[in-house]
């Protein structure tokens, strides 16, 4: 699905001399290497403040930590979504609220959140999913109508842009109160490990999002909150601060080969590209098709004899995951969801795919489906 070991050789020399000097300095938490990453990813992302830690999930623990909500309070996330978006909602004794989501983007759907509200609700979770974001501008105005936090789960959109009716554009993460990225190696900006940050515009949310990804510490062994422990390491800081420099032009190697599959498959009636959000640029994360007039498991199987891996993500909606089934959800409340479930396939997508692999991946997906 991905090229990492390609995507290294080409900058090795300034990855190797950034490991290095983490390991000649010794500085390997909390080093001037996560500091200057910090600082870089700030100018790159507009936010006034970037909070490096341990991975994208936690960056979504820490955000609903800092909210000061109270158990039982509901926060609503897509339910088609990768486990984490929800999981720290239910790790923290919050009340999970799942809606449908939209068939062409696949994002969530914004009438499905306004009807979702209840008294009891306190944030919404919008997932910027596969890399384009949620529609924003509707989302934000009615988060803000019903005063409520909204944190942008930016784990697979960091770099994607939001353009406003105003002509204002903001990058995915830097919307909503608080947004959250990963940096698993995979990712769109990746590590060579964990790692993961959080953004926030509010010098409040960012004092507190720091002490509690340091114990909840301000004042060294005073614990004024009940915190984690939560930190980029060094040697991961070095690693992101020298592919930094080349997230666009990695964004663009993924949408010309995105441009190459749509290309292809327009216009087949078995295979529907994915749809594109209005507001948003698409950093695509995946490219993920919806098999609608063929089998996508016999498709998934009939690629990997010939070699090419294809995922699915995500096989099983929230509300149909055993760990979080509700009584308040049955089966076919979410049709959309439920629907993609049995129909996605994520073709490979890296910033190494040359036109060969391309043509070799996409003559195999349109032969099997013939
Ligand atoms: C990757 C991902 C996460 C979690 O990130 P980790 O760094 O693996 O903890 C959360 N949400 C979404 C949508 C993701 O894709």
């Amino acid at each position: 699905m991905v090229d990492l070991q390609s995507q290294y050789a080409k900058i090795k020399q300034d990855i190797d001399a950034g490991i290095q000097q983490v390991l000649d300095s010794a500085a390997f938490i909390k080093g001037p290497k996560v500091a200057e990453f910090q600082e870089h990813l700030e100018a790159y992302t507009g936010a006034k403040h970037v909070i490096p830690v341990g991975n994208g999930t936690d960056a979504l623990q820490i955000a609903l930590m800092a909210l000061g909500l109270k158990a039982g309070d509901e926060v609503i996330t897509p339910t088609f979504t990768f486990i984490a978006t929800a999981e720290v909602v239910a790790l923290l004794g919050l009340t999970p609220v799942v809606v449908d989501v939209d068939w062409e983007t696949m994002n969530m759907d914004i009438e499905a959140v306004r009807r979702a509200i209840t008294p009891r609700t306190k944030a919404i979770v919008p997932v910027h999913l596969f890399g384009q974001c949620a529609d924003m501008e509707p989302l934000m105005a009615l988060a803000k109508e019903h005063h409520l936090f909204v944190v942008e789960d930016a784990c697979q959109a960091i770099g994607a842009k939001y353009s406003f009716s105003n002509g204002e554009t903001k990058q995915a993460g830097t919307i909503g109160d608080i947004g959250c990225t990963s940096f698993f190696p995979s990712k769109n900006l990746g590590c060579y490990g964990d790692g993961g940050a959080i953004f926030t515009n509010n010098d409040e949310l960012a004092a507190t999002m720091r002490a509690v990804a340091n114990h909840g510490m301000v004042v060294r062994y005073h614990h004024d909150r009940i915190g984690v422990n939560s930190r980029l390491d060094s040697i991961q800081a070095a690693v992101l601060d020298a592919k930094l420099p080349h997230l666009d032009e990695y964004i663009a190697a993924r949408q010309q080969a995105a441009a190459y599959y749509d290309k292809a498959f327009a216009g087949n009636n078995k295979l529907l590209i994915p749809g594109r959000q209005a507001h948003s640029t698409h950093v695509f994360h995946q490219y993920t098709l919806r098999v609608v007039g063929s089998d996508r498991d016999r498709l998934r199987e009939g690629l990997a004899e010939k070699g090419i891996p294809a995922m699915i993500y995500y096989p099983i909606p929230l509300h149909q995951q055993k760990a979080y089934l509700d009584p308040r959800y049955k089966d076919g409340d979410f049709p959309v969801a439920e629907r993609l479930a049995k129909c996605v396939l994520s073709l490979p997508m890296h910033t190494e795919l040359d036109e060969e692999q391309l043509e070799y991946i996409v003559n195999n997906v349109l032969d099997l489906v013939k």
